[in-house]
């Protein structure tokens, strides 16, 4: 199909997905980092059933599969990333227990009160922090858990220029307290909480990107959206190293309130 064909947000999300699918996480994270989360889980059995909400190309769902018995769906709204989530899962032999699915994290396919464990790491600001919390609240079993990523401040104040960015990207990035705060509003019990190393961003996010940008820039010669994109992720890497004091990845593992 030639690119006329497609319409200009179409055309986006292939390019994001084209940028993306070279590397094998989406965001900032590491399998030592999912196996920490994973430490404060401690209800799984090979009947339970897990949902990976903004999974990507699965990076963080196979180490889980790989650690942790039950069934495991993953799902993302980009359809190209689930083509290589279910790819990946059959080169591992995980493909009976670990199935993506496209869908939206707004409307999960799931029955109430179904799940014991809801994992996403860097993908529940899609939705909001808090409107993604009460949300899925639901499909757990109560004693069930929530393991998130989530952008957050590490201080009070900030400079104008980092501040500006998220203010422009994300307003619903918080100090931690607040966003252990909501995670209580929300129906759950705050079981850990800790920050990813700078490592998650350095090693596992940005230098893989070095050479995605590279392959985006070679593969779509002259497209101003695709330099738009080697742009936006140039730069995330500069404020990253100038103000990483500041903000950064958090790891939230919280369990439904039972009472
Ligand atoms: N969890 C992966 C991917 C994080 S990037 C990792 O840590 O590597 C965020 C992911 O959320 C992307 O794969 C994106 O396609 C997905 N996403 C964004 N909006 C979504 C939505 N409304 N519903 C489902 N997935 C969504």
């Amino acid at each position: 199909m030639s690119n006329e064909n497609k319409t200009i947000h179409e055309f986006e999300l292939n390019l994001i997905c084209d940028f993306f699918s070279t590397m094998e996480r989406q965001g900032p994270g590491s399998p030592e980092v999912t196996l920490k989360a994973l430490s404060f889980i401690d209800n799984l059995t090979e009947k339970s059933l897990i949902a990976d909400i903004g999974c990507g190309t699965g990076g963080q769902t196979m180490v889980l599969a790989r650690h942790a018995p039950g069934q495991i769906t993953g799902l993302d709204f980009l359809p190209g990333f689930i083509h290589l989530f279910n790819r990946n899962a059959r080169q591992l032999g995980l493909q009976d227990r670990v199935k993506g699915i496209v869908g939206s994290m707004d409307n999960l396919p799931f029955q109430a009160e179904e799940l014991d464990l809801i994992w996403s790491e860097g993908a529940i600001y899609n939705i909001g922090f808090e409107r993604g919390l009460n949300e899925w609240c639901k499909y757990l079993k109560p004693g069930g858990y929530i393991a998130v990523s989530e952008s957050s401040w590490f201080t009070d104040e900030r400079p104008a220029e980092i501040n500006d960015f998220w203010m422009a990207a994300y307003t619903e990035i918080d100090t931690i307290p607040n966003q252990i705060a909501k995670i209580h509003k929300a129906g759950y019990l705050p079981v850990a909480t800790f920050i990813l190393p700078s490592t998650c961003w350095t090693e596992h996010y940005f230098a893989p990107a070095v050479t995605a940008r590279e392959v985006l820039l070679n593969k779509h010669v002259g497209n101003k959206t695709a330099e738009e994109l080697v742009a936006m992720s140039r730069h995330e890497e500069v404020l990253y190293s100038k103000y990483k004091e500041y903000y950064g990845y958090t790891f939230f593992i919280a369990k439904k309130i039972d009472l």
